[in-house]
C-alpha cells in the first residue's frame, strides 16, 4: 500500500490535515481513519484515497468526492437549481454542461466549490469559476507535479515540495503563494499575519499537497458558546484527532465558553476511552488555539490567542484512576481545582463535606437541628451540583478523599 506519512507541524498545518480526515471519517468511518494514526504521532494516509474515480465522464480524485459530498450533504439542491439570476438564468441551465458532464454530481460539485470559495466563505476566490476543471487535473497531478522540477521548502508543512507556480496558471499562483485567501483562522489581520505565524516572510511558499489540504481547515475548530473558534493542537495527530472530536462532542453537550475545561474534559474522556500508551512526549505542549472575532466600530477583526494547561495537570488527567473517579464526581467544581492546580482544596472539601454528612446523620437520629445547617446547605449546593440524597454526601467525600491521595501519589511518581 502507497502511503502518504505526515508529521505534526504548526496548527494550520494540523488543523488542515485533521479537517481533511474528518471528511474522510464522514465517507468511510472512524475506523478508517485510526488505522492510518501511528501512536508515534505521525499519521500514514493511504494513497489510494486520492485515485480517481469515474463519475460520468470524468475522473475525480476521491478525497474530492467524499468532500463534495460533505459540503452538499444537508444543501437542497433542486432549490439551488431553480435560483435565478438577474437576466433571469437559472443556476440549471448555466451549469447545464457540469450535468452532461457529470450527472447529478456535477451541480454538487459547483455547489460544493462555491461553499469553499465564494464571497464570504472561508477562501473566498482561492479557486474560482474559471478554475474548476483546472482544480480537478491538479488534484489528479497532486503527488507528480513536482517531479523533474526545481523544489523548494514549503512553509506550511517544512517538506522539500514546493514548486514555483506555472507562468500561464493564475491558479497555482493564487494555491502556491500562502495568502489571506488560504485561511479563515487567521482572519483579515493581514499586516499583523506573517509576524504572528513563523516570521516576516512576505511570500510564503505552499507545496501543491499542503494547498490541497488547507481548505479543509475550517473543519476541525469547534465553534463555541460566545462565538469563538478553538482547535486544540499537539505533537501527534493522534492525540488531536481524540482531543478535537471529543471536545465537539463535549461541546455539544455541555455548552461552555470555557476552553479550558473543554480542554479537561477531553483529556480525560481519551484517558478513559482511548486504549493506547501515552508517551511522556504527548504531554508535551497540548494547547487551545482560540480566534474570536471582535467588533471595533464597524469594523471586524480577530483575536487569536493560545494557552494550555500545565504538564502536570494534563499528565494527571491522562492517568485514568484520576479520570474516572473526577468523572464519577462528574463536579465541574472539581475538575476545575485540578486545573487550577489547587489540590488542598480538594482534601479540605472533603473534611467539610464529611463532618455536614456526619452531622446530618446525627441530626437525623436525635431529631434536632444544628444552627449553621443553613451555611452547610450553602456550601453543599455551591460545590455539588449533582448532590441528590444526604447518603451521596459520605460517597462524594470518600471520593474527594481518595481523588486526593491519586493526585500525591501520582506526584510523587508512584501512580
Ligand atoms: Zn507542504
Amino acid at each position: 500500500m502507497d502511503k502518504l506519512t505526515l508529521y505534526p507541524g504548526n496548527w494550520l498545518y494540523n488543523a488542515s490535515v485533521i479537517g481533511f480526515l474528518n471528511v474522510i471519517s464522514w465517507k468511510l468511518g472512524e475506523d478508517v481513519i485510526e488505522n492510518w494514526l501511528n501512536e508515534d504521532g505521525s499519521i500514514s494516509i493511504d494513497k489510494t484515497i486520492f485515485e480517481p474515480v469515474k463519475v460520468g465522464k470524468e475522473n475525480i480524485p476521491k478525497s474530492l468526492v467524499c468532500y463534495v459530498e460533505y459540503l452538499t450533504e444537508n444543501e437542497d439542491i433542486e432549490e439551488w437549481l431553480e435560483n435565478k439570476d438577474k437576466k433571469g438564468n437559472s443556476n440549471r441551465e448555466k451549469l447545464e454542461e457540469y450535468y452532461n458532464e457529470m450527472g447529478e454530481f456535477g451541480y454538487k460539485l459547483v455547489r460544493a466549490f462555491n461553499k469553499l470559495f465564494s464571497k464570504n466563505m472561508p477562501y473566498q476566490n482561492l479557486v474560482q469559476q474559471g478554475d474548476r476543471k483546472e482544480f480537478i487535473i491538479f488534484l489528479l497531478n497532486l503527488f507528480s507535479m513536482a517531479n523533474n522540477k526545481v523544489t523548494y521548502r514549503c512553509d506550511l508543512c517544512g517538506n522539500e515540495r514546493a514548486i514555483e507556480p506555472d507562468e500561464t496558471s493564475k491558479l497555482e499562483k493564487r494555491l502556491f503563494k500562502f495568502d489571506l485567501m488560504h485561511s479563515s483562522l487567521l482572519g483579515p489581520s493581514a499586516g499583523e499575519f506573517p509576524n504572528s505565524f513563523w516570521n516576516n516572510n512576505a511570500s510564503l511558499r505552499i507545496c501543491p499537497i499542503c494547498s490541497y489540504f488547507i481548505i479543509h481547515h475550517h473543519l476541525a475548530v469547534t465553534q463555541l458558546e460566545d462565538g469563538s473558534e478553538i482547535f486544540i493542537n499537539a505533537p501527534s495527530f493522534l492525540i488531536m484527532w481524540y482531543l478535537n472530536k471529543y471536545v465537539k462532542a463535549i461541546n455539544e453537550k455541555v455548552k461552555t465558553s470555557e476552553a479550558r475545561k473543554l480542554l479537561g474534559m477531553s483529556v480525560m474522556e481519551m484517558a478513559l476511552k482511548v486504549n493506547i500508551q501515552l508517551g511522556k512526549w504527548t504531554m508535551m505542549n497540548i494547547e487551545v488555539v482560540s480566534k474570536l472575532k471582535v467588533r471595533h466600530k464597524k469594523k471586524v477583526d480577530y483575536n487569536l490567542e493560545f494557552y494550555s494547561l500545565p504538564h502536570e495537570v494534563i499528565s494527571l488527567l491522562l492517568n485514568r484512576k484520576i479520570s474516572s473517579i473526577l468523572t464519577e464526581i462528574g463536579e465541574t467544581s472539581i475538575l476545575n481545582l485540578v486545573l487550577s492546580q489547587n489540590y488542598e482544596r480538594i482534601m479540605e472539601i472533603g473534611e467539610k463535606v464529611f463532618k455536614i454528612a456526619l452531622q446530618k446523620l446525627s441530626e437525623e437520629s436525635n431529631k434536632t437541628k444544628k444552627d449553621k445547617s443553613d451555611e452547610d446547605d450553602e456550601f453543599i449546593a455551591h460545590y455539588f451540583q449533582l448532590v441528590k440524597e444526604k447518603s451521596d454526601l459520605i460517597k462524594i467525600s470518600q471520593k474527594l478523599f481518595e481523588l486526593y491521595l491519586l493526585i500525591m501519589e501520582k506526584q510523587k511518581g508512584r501512580l
